[in-house]
This record gives structure tokens, C-alpha cells and sequence, in this order.
């Protein structure tokens, strides 16, 4: 079989349409142990809590890193109990959060979030998630109204000390080049996918890395590959390397 990355298709698949191309695992956790080493894992400013988490990566979503750390000191300065959200309402949080884009789409995301929650036994609060069983808080994260797959797995190892692989764009992207999963893939299925792909255990530095590599070297235009650390293991890269 034969398949070509970055922009261009991927040739005959199986009828699954994936398991030709998949990756051996060992090559995973070599590209995980590379990426390690030069990342060093570092702290992205994700939350503890996972409410306070979950605010943050609607924040993030098409923004600016700087913009949306700005935004949610502001609305954790401005609101330092997520319930206060629903007596100012949607407003005065897109206000908040102005600069970063999607401003409105955010704030009634958040205030969407908060008002279902508030419906709840257990309030405005999720820390009643932490020590549960991960099939139980996957579940209970995805019936939260904007929670999607890729979110709820940010929460469960970035607040609930859980293994799981989320897939953002970064990720998604250098799988893309890697030649792990074909290109003409959209973001969900792509994460569901690399969520079953990727050993859970390796899971959040795996992902945490592949953040900083995608911001830093495997960026969308222009991918600096003849600095890249896992430029051997990469199809994208390694067809770069042959035409230099
Ligand atoms: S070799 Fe190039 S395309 Fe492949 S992961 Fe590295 S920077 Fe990205």
C-alpha cells in the first residue's frame, strides 16, 4: 500500500480504512520518549479543578495562547465562584473574554455549562468526579453540554489524574504527517481513533509534547523538519529529508 500525507490522499486502505497504516506501538512510544526528551513535558497552565479546566479549554479553542491565559484570569478574578456566571449572564462574560476571538460562541458556551450544572445534584462543582471509575467520568463529562470527546480527555488527565490520549489540532496534525492516521480525516474521528491508538499510559506526555512540537517545529505551514526529533519515524519528514 501506498499513501501520501500533507494535503494529498492516502492510497488503498483496508476496509476498515486505517489498520495498513497504523503504527507499531513500539515506534509510538519511541516517538513519545523522543518527544519527552526534548519537551520535557512541560506545564501548559492547564487547571486542577476540572470545571475551572473545562472553562479553559473552551477559552483555547482557536485562540491565541496569550489571549486566552488573559481571558480566563479575568473571569476567574471577575467570578471566583463559577456560579456568579448565570447572575451576570452571557454578556458581560463575552465582554470579558474580548480579544480572543469567538467571544460570543464562548461565553453562552460557559454559561450553557454552568446553568445545566446548576440543575444538578451536585451543583455548579465537578470535583465529585475525582477517584471514579474512567468509563463512568468519560461518560458523565461527554453528557455536559460543548464537552466533546477531545475536551472530556484534557479534563480527565489534565484535573482527574486519569491515562487517556486527547488529540487536539497540534496532535492531530503531526499524526497526519507521521503517516499514523490518513490525512483526509476530520478532527473527530481522528481523535477517536488516536485515543484507541495510543497506549493510555503514555497518553497525557505523549500529548503534552506533541502540543509544544506542533507550536514549535511541525507547525501548520512551514514545518521545521530538518530540527525535528522524530523526523526518522515521520513519512512527511522523511520524503522532506529525500528531496533536500
Ligand atoms: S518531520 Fe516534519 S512533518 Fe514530521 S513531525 Fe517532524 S516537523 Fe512535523
Amino acid at each position: 500500500m501506498t499513501y501520501h500525507i500533507r494535503g494529498t490522499d492516502y492510497g488503498s486502505h483496508s476496509s476498515s480504512g486505517v489498520s495498513s497504516v497504523f503504527p507499531r506501538e513500539v515506534s509510538i512510544r519511541e516517538v513519545c520518549a523522543a518527544l519527552a526528551r526534548k519537551w520535557k513535558t512541560p506545564d501548559l497552565g492547564n487547571k486542577d479543578d476540572p470545571l475551572d479546566e473545562i472553562v479553559y479549554l473552551v477559552l483555547a479553542g482557536r485562540t491565541r495562547e496569550q489571549a486566552y491565559r488573559d481571558g480566563y484570569t479575568k473571569l476567574k478574578a471577575r467570578f471566583p465562584n463559577w456560579g456568579m456566571v448565570l447572575d451576570a449572564g452571557p454578556k458581560e462574560l463575552e465582554e470579558l473574554i474580548s480579544g480572543g476571538g469567538l467571544e460570543e460562541i464562548k461565553a453562552a458556551k460557559i454559561w450553557d455549562l454552568m446553568a445545566y450544572l446548576a440543575e444538578t445534584p451536585q451543583g455548579i462543582d465537578l470535583s465529585h468526579l475525582k477517584g471514579k471509575k474512567r468509563d463512568f467520568v468519560l461518560e458523565y463529562l461527554l453528557k455536559l453540554p460543548g464537552v466533546g470527546l477531545k475536551n472530556a480527555l484534557c479534563v480527565m488527565i489534565y484535573s482527574l489524574n486519569m491515562d487517556a490520549f486527547p488529540a487536539d489540532a497540534n496532535v492531530i496534525r503531526i499524526c497526519k504527517s507521521m503517516g499514523w492516521i490518513p490525512t483526509q480525516w476530520g478532527h473527530k474521528k481522528s481523535q477517536r481513533v488516536l485515543a484507541e491508538l495510543v497506549p493510555d499510559e503514555i497518553g497525557r506526555i505523549l500529548h503534552v509534547n506533541m502540543v509544544v512540537h506542533g507550536r514549535l517545529i511541525c507547525r501548520p505551514a512551514n514545518p521545521q523538519c530538518s530540527q525535528c526529533v522524530i523526523k526518522g519515524y515521520c513519512a512527511y519528514g522523511r520524503r522532506s529529508m529525500v528531496g533536500d
